[in-house]
C-alpha cells in the first residue's frame, strides 16, 4: 500500500510537474497570438467621393465578403476615394492598402459605376490589370464591355487579395498608377 500511495504521489507530482511544465512552454503564447495572420484594416474615406460614396461602401462589402485577410471601413484616408469629369478612372496606390482612387462621372454613365469601383478599390488591394474581355473577371475592367456589371471579383482574384494581406507574400506590392481609360462604346463614336 505505501509504495502503492507512493507511486499515486509521483503520479499526481508528475502531472503538477507537467502542468507547470505545460504553462511554462505556453508562456510565451501571447507574443505566437500576436503573429497569428489576421484581417488587415483598410480605412477608407468617402468625403470626397460625391455621388459614388455609396458605391464605395457596396465595394467595400464586396471585397470583405470576398476576402477573409483584409477589411475595408470607413474609418479613415488610407484608401481616399474621389470622383471627377472625364479622362477615365484611376487608381493611384503608394502601397499594399494605402493610395486613392478617383471616379470618372462621366465613365461611370457607361459603365457599371460599381463595377468602376470595385475594380479601381482592386488596384488598392494589390491587382493589376487584366484586360482580356472576360467579364467573371473584375480587373478585365472596361475590356468586357458596357454590358458587362459584374462587379464581383472572381475566387482567384480574391485568393490573390488574401494572399497579399496574409502576410505569406514574397514581393512587395508597391507604389504604381492604374490608368483606366476604358473604351468608349462604339455607339457613341458615331
Ligand atoms: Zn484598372
Amino acid at each position: 500500500m505505501p509504495v502503492r500511495t507512493f507511486s499515486r504521489m509521483l503520479t499526481a507530482l508528475g502531472a503538477i510537474a507537467m502542468a507547470v511544465l505545460g504553462l511554462t512552454v505556453a508562456a510565451p503564447s501571447p507574443a505566437v497570438a500576436e503573429s497569428t495572420p489576421r484581417a488587415a484594416l483598410v480605412c477608407y474615406d468617402t468625403t470626397n467621393a460625391g455621388p459614388f460614396a455609396g458605391y464605395a461602401h457596396q465595394a467595400a462589402s464586396i471585397w470583405n465578403n470576398a476576402t477573409n485577410n483584409v477589411d475595408l471601413a470607413n474609418c479613415g484616408s488610407n484608401l481616399v476615394i474621389y470622383y471627377t469629369y472625364g479622362g477615365g478612372s484611376y487608381a493611384v496606390r503608394y502601397g499594399l492598402g494605402v493610395g486613392y482612387v478617383v471616379i470618372d462621372y462621366y465613365q461611370a454613365q457607361q459603365y457599371s459605376p460599381l463595377r468602376i469601383m470595385t475594380h479601381e478599390i482592386g488596384h488598392i488591394l494589390g491587382l493589376p490589370d487584366n484586360y482580356n474581355g472576360d467579364c467573371s473577371l473584375l480587373m478585365s475592367g472596361g475590356s468586357a464591355g458596357t454590358a458587362c456589371t459584374n462587379p464581383y471579383p472572381r475566387s482567384d482574384e480574391a485568393a490573390t487579395v488574401d494572399y497579399y494581406f496574409g502576410g505569406y507574400r514574397t514581393h512587395t506590392v508597391g507604389a504604381e498608377v492604374f490608368r483606366d481609360s476604358w473604351p468608349v462604346p462604339a455607339a457613341m463614336t458615331n
